[in-house]
């Protein structure tokens, strides 16, 4: 494993955990502000690692705070600093977020590691339900595909999935000199709010985004060949869509319909 030494009596950071902390007391507030922390919320961090959120989450008016975090060193030193949090030693890949209590509401935060932040939101995107808000550090270009519209450059399946339960805005870039150690990259600060109406059936749609995104350049006609019947014959009139496009000029209800419509049984 590699690890850089960067704080006398911190420990390691451990570069396979995507270990870089955050040493700047004023980003922290200001993702935490995001949050929009009320009373009755139990706010739920992914990843705490030395605190840096943790401890302002702790003194905030939140319900409850809970937090998953994978590091078997760092979890007991913060339990020991805020005996009040209630703390996970799991990969949060692996949280069973169908089984967040609907009788309250959550808010989910994390400087995310980001190796896996994007299959982490991807998963609350679907899955998480009661999660009204949730606030992420990722990295700068992960923050641009989450948010990105209809015909830009970053548009993708990332962007149609999670667009298709959550609106995402990006709110604030970051640099490196807020972490230590200092990453390479640029990250952002992006905020997700749920979507009360949406019924989207996850594994159709991220079949759908696989097939069409697997071959972005190339036209709908040519990547929907396979699949083409009546009913999208029907779909595409009805919807004003031409075989020529190409999936970056769909919209996120395009696919959704398209989804629908294909009912694809097989994950990306
Ligand atoms: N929140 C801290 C901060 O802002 O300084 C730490 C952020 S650091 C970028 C990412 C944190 O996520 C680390 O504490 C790391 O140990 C933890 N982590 C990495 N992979 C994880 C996983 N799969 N599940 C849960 N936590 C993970």
């Amino acid at each position: 494993m590699v690890a850089v030494k960067e704080a006398r009596g911190q420990g390691y950071a451990k570069r396979s955990l995507g270990q870089n902390f955050l040493v700047d007391p004023n980003t922290s507030r200001r993702i935490v502000q995001a949050l929009d922390i009320e009373p009755h919320d139990h706010v739920l961090e992914i990843g705490p690692g030395r605190g840096a959120l943790t401890d302002i989450l702790a003194a905030s008016e939140a319900h409850a705070v809970y937090a998953v975090e994978k590091d078997r060193e760092l979890a007991p030193r913060l339990k020991a600093r805020h005996p009040r949090l209630r703390i996970a030693l799991i990969d949060a890949l692996d949280v069973a977020w169908e089984r967040l209590s609907p009788e309250h509401p959550w808010k989910i935060i994390g400087n995310l590691p980001y190796n896996v932040a994007s299959p982490i939101i991807w998963e609350i995107a679907h899955r998480a339900m009661p999660a009204s808000r949730c606030v992420f550090m990722v990295q700068k270009e992960v923050a641009q595909r989450l948010a990105a519209p209809p015909g830009s450059k970053t548009y993708g399946a990332l962007s149609v999935f999670v667009q298709s339960y959550m609106r995402v805005k990006l709110a604030f870039t970051v640099g490196p000199q807020v972490f230590r150690p200092r990453p390479k990259i640029d990250s952002a600060v992006v905020v997700f709010t749920r979507m009360e109406s949406r019924s989207v059936d996850a594994e159709a749609l991220g079949a759908v985004l696989a097939v069409c995104f697997q071959k972005r350049r190339k036209q709908l006609g040519s990547i929907l060949k396979q699949f083409w019947s009546q009913e999208l014959e029907m779909l595409f009139e009805k919807r004003g869509l031409s075989t020529t496009m190409r999936p970056e000029n769909l919209a996120v209800e395009d696919f959704q319909a398209l989804a629908a419509v294909m009912n694809l049984r097989f994950r990306p």
